[in-house]
Order: C-alpha cells, then structure tokens, then sequence
C-alpha cells in the first residue's frame, strides 16, 4: 500500500503545524518544526498566498495526515460522514477518532498514531477479548481494547504508557494502567479535538 516514505517532519513543515507524527521525538528540541518552522524545499521560505481552493486542500491534508490515512480512504470516510446525520464535517473527524489505531494511540499505549497502527496490525491488541488486526475498526461505546497477553512485556508500550499523563486521555476513553486495558466510555466529542482543524474546508472542498 501506498505509503509516505520521505521524513513525516517535511509533513508537519508543509502542514504549518505539528502534527506529532514522530512519538517521543515531538516533544523534544530535535523537533524539526521547532527548529526549521517553514515549508520544506527550495522555495519553502518564500511566501505563498493560496487561493480559496488550496486552503480547502491543505486543510484536507493536513487531517488525513495526521490520522495517517490515504487518499481513498479518506474520501470514503468522507461519504460515510455524509450519509449520517449530523454535521458532516463533525462526523468525519468523529469517524476518524473512533478507528482502533487512533484509539489505541488517544489511551497512551503508544506515542504515534503510527505505531498504533503497526502494533495493531502485528496482532497485539484485542477488542472485547477477540483478536482485531484492522487499524480501520470502529470502536463503539462500551467496547474494551486491552493487550494481549503476550504483548504486555513491549517496552516501548511500558514507556509511552509512562508519558500518557503528559497527553492526557480524552473523556470518551478511559485507561487501566495496572491491567493495560482500555474502555471506550462514549462517543468523541468536538470540543476533545485540540489541533486547529477547519473540517468546514474539507466540506467545502469535497462539495465542488
Ligand atoms: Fe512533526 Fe514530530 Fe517531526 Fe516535530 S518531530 S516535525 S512534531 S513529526
């Protein structure tokens, strides 16, 4: 599958924002956005002034990369968001917090959305005690998310759970720390969602 391949920090330079796309590293002063804040390439320090159409696009992007989602997926997101009720643009951010790997990425057990996404691929994760591989899953009130047993030794899942205070759980979550488990109390809410994101762009934009 299609993936990006060059350094994710390009992205967030691109993005004007961080996008916390690199774990532990983010919060460091290795950050290549704190250090080098303007859009990569030759004429990244020239200004650009974008037109209706590319502020819709850049905000498009900017959502499906920080949930690392491709393209078709996102449009397919999109039209699910909008044959459901309720605010479209809303929804589709909602639709995007409750997959797994984000899920898994909000309770702490890992500092990426990323490496959510790997871990639940390689089997580590169960969902209401059955084995789910599908980062795309949707979780649903009262679903329960814990390691399997075999994967509660990962250190690397040990150590991001020690920083989750710095993050903090949304409300719709809740965490076990000591048995490594996860609940899903209710639906995400808008408010929940700190990054500045305009969803109303990408309504705009896919409304064309
Ligand atoms: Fe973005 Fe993290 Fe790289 Fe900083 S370190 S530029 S926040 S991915």
């Amino acid at each position: 599958m299609a993936r990006h391949t060059k350094s994710v920090c390009r992205l967030c330079r691109r993005e004007n924002l961080k996008l916390f796309l690199k774990g532990e590293r983010c919060y460091t002063e290795k950050c290549a956005f704190d250090r080098r804040n303007y859009p990569p390439g030759q004429h990244g320090q020239s200004r650009k002034k974008f037109s209706d159409y590319g502020t819709q696009l850049r905000e498009k992007q900017k959502v499906k990369r920080i949930y690392g989602v491709l393209e078709n997926q996102f449009r397919n997101i999109f039209k699910e968001a909008d044959r459901q009720k309720g605010i479209t643009g809303e929804t589709l951010l909602f639709l995007l917090e409750r997959r797994l790997d984000n899920t898994i990425y909000r309770l702490g057990f890992t500092n990426s959305r990323n490496e959510a996404r790997q871990l639940v691929r390689h089997n580590h994760f169960l969902v209401n005690h059955s084995k789910v591989n599908i980062p795309s899953y949707l979780v649903k009130p009262g679903d329960v998310i814990e390691l399997r047993e075999k994967s509660k030794k990962i250190v690397r899942i040990l150590e991001a759970l020690e920083g989750v205070a710095r993050r903090g759980v949304p409300q719709w979550l809740e965490l076990d720390k000591e048995q490594l488990k996860g609940s899903v109390k209710g639906l995400p809410t808008r408010e929940e969602m700190t990054l500045p994101i305009q969803e109303k762009l990408i309504v705009e934009l896919y409304s064309k």
